[in-house]
């Protein structure tokens, strides 16, 4: 007889008919109730076993954690709960769980606790439900891409060039590190690592992403990226995942509208097919939020995420927040741990808040940033009155209780300027001549973001830490399992 899932049953409700369910045990109530879990939904299905049939040896390995299989014949349940259940005539046990051992209990545990068994928390109600939203935002990245023809690029994990900036790279070799080999001139000799050269770990996908639009048109990668940045942060992963889609003749408006399209799309997405998780989710969020005071807790998840939905994002100029932000009144009453000063200077997470969640209310899109705090690729504007310096066509989106969720540009499609800006960051322009072929040959304007998926998991779950929405994370001084 073949497995039924209980989403299934609990879609179609064949009442009367004979199934067999596979799951893990959640609850064993009075020799009689077991409240079986098999991952396809946050419910369980009641099976109801016949104590006086069973074999007594059987019923004492019927327990919480246990993997099981029951036959029966599917019925209206008589009990309160549950619409429908499983009237057992056969338990087959597939693998015992011995209480005394195993780590999980039936009880709450802490977010802490689970982490340092990360093997386990999947069996959970809080991280089924994180791990069944996060394959259906994924599905959705690709749907809504697919839909609108782009094209899914892999870009290399392991790259050569060091030139992105944005971030510490880890490195790769095969060189033994307890006797590194040196040159004549005591440097270490790349000649003899496995590629002949010094590799690293990719921060991004973009560069060669944007090979591919300048010919495919649409494209965007959605792939793993390091950072070897000591950033102990609940944002913050040393591996994360990155979606980058890369358009040709598209400018930073276009660029906009694609972001906040995608993302309300997704978010949609997840609210209609993740409901009963994202209640879950919902529900641990506002139970976490008791123990705060009451102007910081934030709204009730569902609410949230069809604010962001139902509301366009707010679009202002870097020089713009500048304004607002010197004259408002935690940065008049020194509130703010970095006082905002004057143009020029990047962001703190705390301006970035407060934009957000003060002022507008609502996401809001950063344009137009000075070109000195930014990467070298973006495309530098013509001179604005009003506007101390130079700027670049970058946009940040910045969300609610996230910060930055989204970091992207129009690319500069004019050789001569890029070149300009490598020379003044010290870029190595022999290292990147594949990058600047595209603006030799048939160079368009165009344009892309970086959308890092783990904050946007973070975002739809409402769960606080990043390292509770991977499930196995990297970060400074820890890469178990
Ligand atoms: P931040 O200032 O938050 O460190 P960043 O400016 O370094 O971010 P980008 O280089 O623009 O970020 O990367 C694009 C996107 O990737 C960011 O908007 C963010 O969503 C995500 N991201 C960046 N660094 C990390 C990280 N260490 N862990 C998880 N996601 C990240
Ligand atoms: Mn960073």
């Amino acid at each position: 007889m073949r497995r039924t899932k209980i989403a299934d049953i609990i879609r179609t409700e064949p009442i009367g008919t004979e199934l067999l369910v596979k799951g893990w045990v959640k609850a064993f109530r009075n020799n009689q109730f077991i409240a079986l879990n098999d991952g396809s939904t946050p419910h369980n299905m009641q099976v109801v076993v016949d104590f006086e049939q069973l074999d007594p040896a059987q019923l004492e390995r019927i327990r919480f954690g246990a993997a099981i299989g029951a036959r029966g014949t599917l019925v209206e349940s008589q009990g309160k709960g549950q619409k429908v259940e499983i009237k057992a005539a056969e338990i087959v046990i597939y693998g015992d769980c011995n209480p005394e051992e195993y780590p999980l209990q039936p009880k709450k545990q802490t977010l802490e606790y689970l982490r340092e068994i990360a093997h386990l928390r999947f069996r959970t109600n809080t991280f089924g439900a994180v791990f069944r939203v996060r394959h259906t935002l994924a599905y959705a990245i690709h749907k809504f891409f697919n839909d609108r023809g782009f094209y899914y690029q892999h870009t290399p994990i392991i790259t050569a060039s060091d030139a992105e900036g944005a971030g510490e790279m880890f490195r790769v070799t095969t060189l033994p590190i307890e006797n590194v080999p040196r040159t004549d001139a005591g440097e270490v000799d790349f000649d003899q690592d496995f590629f002949r050269r010094s590799t690293n770990l990719t921060v991004s996908g973009q560069l060669e992403a944007e090979l591919a639009a300048l010919a495919l048109g649409e494209v965007y990668t959605f792939g793993p990226t390091f950072r070897a940045e000591n950033s102990n942060t609940t944002r913050h992963l040393a591996e994360f995942w990155m979606i980058e889609p890369e358009v040709a003749f598209a400018d930073l408006d276009d660029n906009m509208n694609l972001a906040e399209d995608m993302l309300q799309y997704v978010i949609r997405y997840a609210l209609e097919h993740c409901a009963d998780d994202l209640k879950i989710l919902e529900d641990r969020l506002t139970e976490e939020e008791k123990s705060k005071p009451q102007d910081q807790r934030t709204m009730p998840l569902i609410e949230k995420l069809r604010f962001v939905t139902d509301n366009s994002f707010e679009r202002l100029t870097y020089t713009e927040a500048i304004d607002i932000l010197k004259n408002s009144n935690p940065n008049k009453k020194g509130k703010f741990q970095y006082p905002v000063e004057g143009w020029g200077t990047d962001l703190q997470s705390e301006h970035e808040r407060y934009l957000v969640e003060k002022h507008f209310k609502k996401p809001v899109i950063l344009t137009n940033y000075p070109a000195a705090i930014k990467a070298f690729y973006m495309r530098q504007d013509d001179p604005k009155e009003g506007v101390p310096g130079p700027t670049v066509s970058a946009m940040d989106i910045l969300f609610p209780g996230i910060g930055e969720i989204v970091g992207g540009s129009q690319r500069e499609e004019r050789y001569e300027r890029l070149v300009g800006r490598m020379q003044e960051m010290h870029i190595p322009e022999k290292e990147l001549y594949w990058y600047l072929d595209t603006r030799k040959f048939g160079s368009c304007p165009h344009a892309g973001f970086g959308l890092g998926f783990e904050r946007l998991v973070q975002f739809v779950t409402g769960m606080t830490n990043i390292r509770d929405v991977i499930a196995f994370p990297r970060f400074p001084g820890n890469a178990e399992f």
